[in-house]
């Protein structure tokens, strides 16, 4: 298969949440109109006020810079 450039389509990333929600993690609210981490594969949403969105994005972003790196040697 071939590798797209970029992150793939089902890498998580920041949204406003429309609707009010619930963290994945702790089970914070996450007011509509808010930031969240979405992760589009599992549907899983993190708030950002609880800070459990920036966690995540933190894991995620070493696993993308592991795997760069892995590539570039
Ligand atoms: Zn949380």
């Amino acid at each position: 298969m071939k590798r797209r450039r970029g992150r793939p389509v089902g890498d998580p990333r920041w949204i406003t949440a429309r609707y009010k929600g619930a963290c994945t993690d702790c089970r914070a609210e996450i007011p509509a109109g808010t930031q969240a981490y979405y992760y589009p594969n599992s549907g899983s949403l993190f708030g950002k006020a609880c800070g459990c969105g920036e966690r995540r994005q933190a894991e995620f972003d070493a696993a993308v810079f592991d795997e760069a790196n892995n590539a570039s040697l």
